[in-house]
């Protein structure tokens, strides 16, 4: 599990430490906006004079600019249906029922037609009767209760209530205003990407989705079609407007308009259409509204053509994400500006002429605030916005308190960690943690996060690091599969979490009173947070220190030491430096998993039977390592013992049954090491067997070495090339495989050789060409790869040969050592060679990190010794 922030929370971005401390001034409006509801209907049903005009031109028109200026958050915690929908969960009686699959894919659809329809019930009842608003509050109220009663946590919210989307239209993805969030206290993980947890993460998860798309292109033109009714209706802008010369507002008071509605219109009152007073009332505004709907998502689908041609021109990240991204807050600032221009106006208009301008003023603002904010912003920033909070939750300077303002604390933790010795050898350590917490939390996918390089420069974290920091979380990820308490959605681990906090505070009153355990009570635990059998177990397991999730951790880590020996035993058979590659990495994975394996059972095991384990888990024959397994029946629960022993059965079989070395080269693809990854796609191509269905696998793989392995393989396929290795330039995969090949490198390890291959170029050279001259500054080994090179001296006004280099050596290094001039030309000899160059700070780097690499060099360097005129 993450460690639990050592520090203080830091404010959101924008947002300062007072305004997250003080959030209680929400509760008292959220009491009054209750208050207001309740009486509202009231008000309405007896003072018809005044119903349509507080409720629609004063209370309903000042909503939305109030979201966006309180916030997404605060308003979720304020909204009185919100309230009504809570009822049964304060009452203890709180509703089970799940959305399915198909409501949590089409929500949208579902509550814009709540919203059209109420809309059209507007038009057609409700605008101007007091008892026809009443009924409509009171309808909708006991609908936000009786979904709560059947379903569980804030299906209503999400799902169902008609101001849903539009709070997310006016604040996604992240609002004007910044805000922490609206999550329940007992979480049942009702929604996936749940707004209330973290709104701008459900809005780039959402973003694709055909409905969400639908409502956002559609909803501008909706709005606009509603008070384009009124003209339709009454063939001039008076029956809407007040105080404008002759203009009437006369829609805000006229009862008893539903009992006309769907006959045929008879005059100017019960006309459908201005145009056409015989239809109906009720078709006239749906179809109005249906129409300005459809032509609104069409308009906005065309748009979304053009912005993407634009951005395409204009940017290098213009893709569809960004393109619809783009639309949605045209689309928005669209609809904002459409419901100001008519919203409130038929109230507004009969104030002194100052308040309405100001008015209007500050509605331009808004909105052009927000769409300022919201345009630029990408998935990007939001992930690193995430990762640069869960590191500065982190924050270590005792002696300042963080900065109000994100960026800054990140410059200046960023600054401190470089300077301070402490700072830096902790930065990689917070720095895993916060990935390992955003990407449990699902905020950021393994793929994302390599996006997120400037975040990492910053931090100066080197990409080996990086990678390092990965290949572990990968290794914890399995764990997580196995493990219910441990699933990665935000709301599985909030859901999980708060009821691990009341189940575990309900064990604490039973240990305590020395009494027993309370079935009904768990019981009615479980219901009321949606928690299955199941997760119960693993959470109970989890407070209780079981070890299940433990068993399944062994458990593949004993899978893992049998692929990697079944593995190597079938590359055995075909020897190329590829392969050997291969199996240095699986023999590196096999050795983790080893101790991994001892680590967990270390409290079982007596050290002798430890020992006997490592060696014959790590024997190339099968009967050694089925008897050291079948061993630990002796030692282990017999549970455990038991679920080992099936896992090391299972992938025996599975690995026997792979029946040629493609195949098993191809499920060594999916491998969690992305080295294992990478190579086994390599040695796959150069078998010819990469076929199409890998390649678009790896080429969305969350590692670049495995993306840019399949780049190539793909592109070779695409040119029809015979060989994976003819083509010009040596991708890093197989400047990797070639470090690896020479002696002095041969012990390092993956992520040393990356680096070293990414520090490197190639060169071909012909024969007798210079690779450096003698006397010149020289800050580069070359290590050759094919060919040879020969060490040639001044001689008069010649140069003599007096030592030659082959391929697998290296050469150039005392002037990297030792800054001096070079003391020899090098040169390529009768057969040329070909040659990795490699930059003088990365070959020191990897002289400092791996002591072999120094005995390999100080050997060289006594054997040049031997022989002096060596360069
Ligand atoms: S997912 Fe959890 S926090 Fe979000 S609305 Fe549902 S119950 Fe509340």
């Amino acid at each position: 599990m993450p460690a639990a922030p050592t520090a203080r929370t830091l404010p959101l971005a924008g947002q300062s430490q007072t305004e997250t401390d003080n959030e209680q001034w929400v509760e008292p409006i959220r009491w009054v906006a209750l208050a207001v509801f309740v009486v509202l209907p009231v008000f309405a049903f007896f003072v018809q004079r005044f119903a349509g005009r507080v409720v629609w031109t004063v209370m309903i028109a000042a909503l939305p600019l109030f979201i966006v200026l309180i916030g997404y958050h605060r308003w979720r915690r304020i909204c009185p249906l919100a309230f009504f929908s809570q009822i049964p969960v304060m009452l203890r009686r709180p509703g089970t029922l799940k959305a399915s699959e198909w409501l949590e894919r089409n929500y949208y659809y579902v509550s814009f037609a709540v919203f059209f329809f109420s809309l059209w019930l507007r038009l057609i009842a409700t605008n101007g009767s007091g008892a026809s608003i009443s009924i409509f509050f009171i309808i909708i109220s006991l609908a936000a209760l009786v979904t709560g009663a059947l379903y569980t946590g804030k299906t209503w919210c999400n799902y169902f209530c008609p101001v849903s989307f539009i709070e997310k239209i006016y604040t996604e993805p992240h609002g004007l205003r910044t805000t922490l969030n609206s999550q329940c206290e007992k979480c049942t993980a009702c929604k996936h990407a749940c707004p209330d947890i973290n709104e701008e993460n459900g809005y780039w998860k959402e973003i694709n989705l055909t409905a969400k798309r639908f409502v956002y292109y559609a909803f501008p033109g909706l709005v606009f079609g509603f008070y384009f009714y009124y003209y339709l209706q009454a063939g001039t802008w008076s029956y809407y407007f007040t105080r404008v010369e002759g203009y009437s507002g006369a829609w805000v008071n006229q009862p008893g308009i539903i009992w006309t509605a769907f006959l045929p219109g008879r005059d100017s009152e019960t006309a459908g259409f201005f145009f056409m007073q015989g239809m109906p009332r009720s078709l006239a505004s749906v179809l109005t509204l249906a129409v300005c709907a459809l032509l609104s998502f069409l308009l906005f689908s065309w748009l979304q053509i053009f912005i993407g041609a634009y951005l395409r021109r204009r940017e290098t990240d213009g893709d569809a994400q960004r393109v619809r991204h783009v639309t949605f807050s045209i689309a928005a600032f669209t609809a904002f500006l459409t419901f100001y221009t008519f919203a409130g106006a038929p109230t507004l208009w009969k104030l002194p002429w100052a308040i309405p301008h100001l008015f209007l003023i500050l509605i331009a603002l808004t909105a052009t605030l927000t769409l300022a904010r919201r345009v630029r912003r990408q998935s990007k920033d939001f992930a690193e916005e995430t990762l640069a909070r869960s590191i500065l939750r982190r924050w270590i300077w005792d002696d300042m308190q963080p900065p109000r303002d994100l960026h800054e604390a990140f410059l200046i933790h960023t600054i401190r960690s470089r300077e301070n010795a402490r700072g830096a050898a902790q930065t990689i350590e917070i720095y895993k943690e916060a990935v390992r917490e955003t990407l449990a939390n699902g905020f950021v996918t393994r793929e994302e996060v390599h996006l997120l390089e400037s975040l990492r420069n910053q931090l100066q974290i080197k990409k080996s690091d990086h990678d390092k920091v990965m290949a572990a979380l990968a290794d914890e990820d399995r764990a997580l599969l196995s493990d219910p308490a441990r699933q990665v959605t935000v709301e599985k681990r909030l859901q999980l979490a708060t009821y691990s906090r009341a189940l575990e505070q309900f064990l604490g009153k039973i240990l305590a009173a020395d009494g027993n355990a309370d079935d009904s009570f768990v019981r009615q635990l479980r219901s009321e947070y949606r928690v299955t059998e199941e997760e119960h177990a693993a959470v109970l397991d989890d407070l209780l220190g079981g070890s299940r999730g433990l068993a399944a951790r062994l458990a593949e880590e004993i899978a893992t030491v049998e692929r990697a020996a079944k593995t190597m035993q079938v590359l055995d058979l075909q020897k190329s430096p590829t392969h050997d590659f291969l199996k240095d990495l699986l023999r590196r994975r096999r050795a983790h998993s080893v101790e991994i394996l001892a680590r967990g059972l270390s409290f079982s095991l007596e050290e002798e039977e430890a020992i006997s384990l490592r060696a014959g888990l790590c024997s190339p024959e099968e009967s050694e390592r089925v008897s050291v397994i079948e061993q630990l029946r002796a030692s282990l629960p017999q549970a455990i013992a038991d679920k080992l022993l099936a896992a090391y059965r299972e992938t025996s079989l599975a690995e026997s049954s792979l029946p040629t070395m493609t195949d098993t080269l191809a499920q060594r693809t999916h491998s969690v090491d992305p080295y294992v990854r990478a190579v086994a796609l390599y040695a796959l191509g150069e078998r010819g067997a990469a076929d199409t269905k890998i390649l678009v696998r790896m080429l969305g793989d969350e590692h670049e070495l495995v993306r840019e392995t399949a780049a190539h393989l793909k592109e070779r396929a695409e040119m029809g090339a015979d060989t994976v290795g003819a083509h010009d330039h040596l991708i890093t995969v197989e400047k990797m495989i070639a470090l690896r090949s020479a002696p002095i490198f041969s012990s390092l390890g993956p992520g040393a050789l990356a680096e070293l291959a990414r520090a490197s170029r190639e060169d071909e050279y012909a024969a007798g060409q210079a690779l450096c001259m003698e006397g010149e500054e020289g800050n580069e080994v070359f290590i050759i790869l094919s060919g040879e090179v020969n060490v040639m001296l001044r001689d008069g006004l010649g140069e003599k040969m007096v030592n030659s280099e082959v391929a697998g050596g290296f050469i150039g290094e005392l002037a990297v050592l030792d800054p001096a001039p070079r003391s020899a030309t090098l040169r390529a000899s009768e057969h040329g060679a070909h040659v990795l160059r490699l930059g003088g700070e990365a070959f020191r780097n990897a002289l400092n990190a791996d002591p072999s690499i120094a005995a390999g060099v100080i050997r060289t360097l006594a054997q040049r010794l031997r022989h002096p005129h060596d360069e």
